[in-house]
């Protein structure tokens, strides 16, 4: 059976992946909406995160380092350095975030390369 800190671990890399996948798709240029979105889902996302000392410890870097949303750029640069941030906390590798760019795809439009078709 799965243990817990396996567990964590699943969800924590699922997420990682949505809340790249979110910033990599955030509009290049962003309304006002899109903005007060992209920091309102953050925000939420912060409470309400399952693994209650993750969602403590995430708010704690929310409040030094504030969602970037002007935007997809400053947005997906923004979300890799604060992965580094819990990152360096676990004593985990840090990330080349100039390689950010190409690494978050959703298959969710044509102008993405898709190299299994
Ligand atoms: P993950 O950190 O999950 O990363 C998945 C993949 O993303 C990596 O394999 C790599 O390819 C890529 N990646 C790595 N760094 C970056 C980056 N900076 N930018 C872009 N891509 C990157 N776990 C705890 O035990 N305690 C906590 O307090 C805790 N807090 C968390 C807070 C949040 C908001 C989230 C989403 C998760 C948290 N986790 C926490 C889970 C933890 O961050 C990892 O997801 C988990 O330990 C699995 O780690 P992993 O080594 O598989 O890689």
């Amino acid at each position: 059976a799965l243990n817990n800190s396996t567990l964590k671990a699943e969800l924590g890399r699922s997420t990682w992946k949505l809340l790249h996948t979110i910033t990599a798709r955030f509009p290049e240029k962003p309304t006002e909406n899109e903005k007060d979105a992209l920091r309102n889902y953050v925000y939420l996302f912060s409470r309400l995160y399952p693994c209650g000392e993750c969602a403590t410890e995430f708010q704690k870097i929310l409040e030094k380092y504030p969602p970037q949303v002007s935007s997809r750029e400053a947005a997906s640069q923004w979300m890799c350095a604060i992965h580094n941030i819990v990152n360096k906390r676990l004593k985990k590798e840090q990330f080349d975030c100039a390689q950010i760019a190409d690494k978050y795809k959703c298959g969710c439009d044509d102008d993405e390369t898709n190299t299994t078709t």
